[in-house]
């Protein structure tokens, strides 16, 4: 039977990038997919029919040149390819009509509790807790509560402020917000290149062997000396429960956040809307939408709205969208959908990731993913890189 020495599952960011550094490393590795396309939620949608040629992203949208551990894997080709987007400017939506993202700002409460910001130390924090804290309640509820759930696409009080803008070193030599030509998802088809690669091999059970791993998927069984497991947590939790029980436990303990996503492509001329980066909903059924504009095309505008979940059927979003859009839905020439989930972290999750990386300690798996730095691209490939380390150096 064939052994590798690191068998990585899982093709989002997280799994893409621990599979490079090993590849590098000169470790025999095979990367394992669930889905026939690899990516995860770099998930650039490339239209065809009516909308030939044009994309847009259905999860991640931008990427950031503090993205250190992920940039310093991509080859000077990829590097070259990486796109600058455009500026434009963020809008508020409350149902009625655009506002500036000042609007919404409490500025006497906000300067009131502005020297805060200065002595407030966020570990421990959620978001609330802590933003509510440094810029004043009002400007909380008005406008940063809604800001950070379209952010994070997902209620955002509770969640870790130490995870949200982390202080990271920026590339000089990289824009300071990029995408690339057909979307983010040509980071997964960079970071890719020179992987053994199997797609559409969803593993159903992993077993502990003298050798190292068992990985079954349907008939077929996989060794490894060495598991890199970059899945969402709850699948880690169902793959681990017979291995590794406590971790198990752990991981399950990190609950999904679910978002709805549908991207809409217009004709340019049928809209009056300015351009724009993307609209933050105040009390909407979306929390985010996020437009093309950053990378203009000469026929088509874009949008993507990140619906909160089980509210709304298809064509009630697009009836939302269209009004929003202030167009007629019979001039969308084309839509896509995906449903994606994400970690809904909690205040105190330090303590957690530490528990983890216990565990973890000394044992030949790695453990990747958006639920331990962050939920961010450059989260994801900093954690691989860490973990990357920690194996080779354990020798095992
Ligand atoms: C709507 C939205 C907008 C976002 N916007 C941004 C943004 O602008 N910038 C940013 O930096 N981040 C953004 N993010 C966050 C970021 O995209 C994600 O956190 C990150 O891509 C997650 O990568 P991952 O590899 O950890 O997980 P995923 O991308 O979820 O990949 C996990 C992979 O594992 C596979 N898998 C699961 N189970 C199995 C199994 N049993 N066997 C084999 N394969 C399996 C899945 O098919 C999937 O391909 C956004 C996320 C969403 C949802």
């Amino acid at each position: 039977m064939d052994r590798y020495d690191l068998i990585v599952v899982g093709a989002g960011v997280s799994g893409l990038t621990l599979a490079r550094r090993s590849v590098a490393h000169g470790w025999r590795t095979l990367l394992v997919e669930g889905d026939r396309r690899v990516g995860g939620c770099l998930a650039s949608h490339r239209f065809d029919g009516a909308a030939e040629g044009f994309w847009a992203e259905l999860a991640a949208h931008t990427a950031y040149n503090s993205y250190g551990a992920l940039l310093e894997l991509l080859d000077a080709a990829a590097l070259q390819r990486l796109q600058a987007r455009h500026k434009a400017p963020w809008r508020l939506w409350d149902g009625r009509r655009l506002q500036s993202v000042f609007a919404r700002l409490h500025w006497p409460s906000l300067l009131a509790s502005l020297p805060r910001l200065f002595v407030t130390d966020k570990s421990g924090f959620g978001l609330r807790g802590y933003y509510a804290r440094v810029f004043g309640q009002p400007s909380y509820e008005g406008l940063l509560r809604h800001a950070f759930s379209a952010v994070l696409a997902q209620p955002a009080d509770d969640f870790p402020a130490e995870l949200l803008f982390r202080k990271k070193p920026r590339r000089k030599d990289v824009p300071r917000s990029y995408t690339l030509p057909g979307g983010l998802a040509g980071l997964a088809e960079a970071l890719v290149t020179g992987c053994e690669l199997r797609t559409g091999v969803p593993v159903e059970r992993i077993e502990r062997a003298a050798e190292g791993f068992r990985l079954h998927a349907g008939a077929e069984v996989l060794t490894c000396r060495r598991l890199g497991l970059a899945v969402p947590a709850w699948a880690a939790a169902r793959l681990l429960a017979e291995a590794y029980p406590d971790l198990a436990r752990r991981l399950a303990q990190i609950a999904p956040a679910e978002v709805e996503s549908l991207a809409v492509v217009l004709p340019k001329a049928q809209l009056a809307l300015p351009e724009l980066a993307g609209l933050i909903g105040i009390d909407q059924d979306f929390y985010s939408a996020v437009s093309r504009d950053i990378v203009p095309d000469v026929r088509f505008r874009g949008f993507t709205f990140h619906f909160r979940p089980s509210r709304l059927t298809q064509d009630e979003k697009l009836e939302r969208i269209a009004r929003v859009l202030d167009v007629d839905p019979t001039a969308m020439v084309a839509v896509a959908e995906r449903t994606s989930r994400l970690p809904a972290l909690k205040a105190g999750h330090a303590a957690w990731v530490a528990a983890v990386d216990r565990i973890l300690a000394g044992q030949p798996l790695a453990l990747s993913g958006n639920y331990f730095y962050g939920v961010s691209l450059g989260d994801c490939a900093e954690r691989s890189r860490d973990e990357f380390a920690r194996l080779a150096r354990s020798g095992t």
